[in-house]
């Protein structure tokens, strides 16, 4: 194909609606004006996507500086003491072994169908560079994230065939993902534009649906069963992997919850009453999903942990994430039964227990350009 046909063939694009926000493939302007601050936007942004600065929504670059600030490898974690204890055949109960398996399963796929909504789905509607910068960190975190538990299913030898496809065969770790992938669905339609309220809506309930109940939610029981074991000395390369993703998920769901209250704030008309309602909705939804793997993973009380207190942490969890969003929390008089997890949520991710880790990483990458 020669330059011509390029042209030609962006010259045969659909129109794009006045309303619609700029997706930064526009044609370029020789002698187009410089931008203003005032004109960026979240959404339906008609500024140039493609200039970095200057900065209007600094929260997205210093999350952007914080988690590159955070780097970290799978291969950096020692496995040795994980590897022994699970090929011990006395090593691990049953029911500690299926949580581990049923982690890994559920976990496996799910980064990847959060990579694939960002990439398919959300990154083109987001008209802003400073959020896109963080967004393509997130999304080689979410690839960093599988790496870490193909990496772990490695490790383990184990069948590497089954926990990637137990989200295809087995209804419990299945469920989750079932319930999310319509979202991306509803975004990667190549004829879906934002502009309109209702197409706004959809893209804030999108955001909703995967930072605040996928991210926010759908992780923390398989996150709090993994840590409970590495407090109590059990696969505790294993349980460091997941800290480190946790760490990343938390920044990730308090970015998802930045952009999505700057959208409301910027367009305060789609929030409207019935709209809080679909968003309740999604959320009880997100809760009761959740509460059906505790069931299912924790056929009996396990690592200090059980369904009930389980039942009590994820409603606890959605009140906090309904109010994160400026909506009313629905469970009444739950208080927290995992105090150990909202310090490691709550600690400032930057100055965590991988501190050291986290500066070593940073002084010690030096590159050598005479090779
Ligand atoms: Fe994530």
């Amino acid at each position: 194909m020669n330059l011509s046909d390029i042209q030609h063939a962006a010259d045969t694009t659909a129109v794009v609606p006045e309303t619609a926000g700029y997706t930064g493939l526009e044609t370029i302007e020789l002698g187009a004006a410089r931008i203003q601050v005032d004109d960026k936007k979240i959404i339906n942004c008609r500024a140039d996507l493609n200039q970095l600065v200057p900065f209007k929504y600094r929260w997205a670059w210093e999350k952007y500086l914080a988690a590159c600030a955070n780097h970290w490898m799978p291969q950096e974690i020692n496995m040795s003491a994980d590897v022994a204890l699970w090929r011990d055949p006395k090593g691990l109960t049953e029911d500690e072994r299926l949580i581990i398996e049923r982690s890994l399963g559920f976990f496996s796929t799910a980064d990847s169908l959060v990579a694939n909504n960002l990439v398919l789905a959300v990154y083109r509607h987001i008209t802003n560079p400073e959020c896109r910068q963080y967004l393509l960190r997130q999304a080689f975190e979410e690839a960093l994230h599988t790496h870490a538990y193909q990496y772990v299913i490695e490790s383990l030898g184990m069948d590497e065939a089954r926990l990637f496809n137990m989200y295809r065969e087995l209804p419990a770790v299945a469920k989750k993902a079932e319930w999310a992938i319509p979202f991306t669905q509803s975004l990667g339609d190549p004829n879906f534009r934002t502009g309109t309220p209702e197409n706004d809506q959809r893209l804030l309930r999108d955001l909703i649906a995967f930072y605040v109940v996928f991210e926010g939610i759908f992780f923390y029981v398989g996150f709090s069963q993994i840590l409970s074991m590495g407090r109590r000395n059990k696969m505790t390369g294993t349980a460091e992997q997941f800290q480190y993703i946790l760490r990343d998920e938390s920044m990730h769901l308090n970015f998802g919850i930045d952009v999505i209250n700057q959208i409301k704030q910027e367009n305060p008309h789609l929030w409207t009453p019935e709209f809080q309602q679909t968003i309740i909705t999604l959320i009880r939804e997100g809760v009761e999903l959740e509460y059906q793997y505790a069931q299912d993973t924790m056929p009996r009380g396990i690592l200090g942990l059980n369904a009930n207190m389980m039942w009590d942490y994820l409603r606890f969890i959605g009140n906090r994430r309904l109010a994160q969003i400026g909506l009313s929390e629905q469970y009444p008089n739950i208080s927290n039964p995992l105090p150990w997890m909202s310090e490691m949520i709550d600690l400032k991710k930057e100055k965590n227990f991988f501190e050291t880790r986290v500066t070593e990483y940073q002084t010690g990458g030096t590159l050598n350009w005479d090779d």
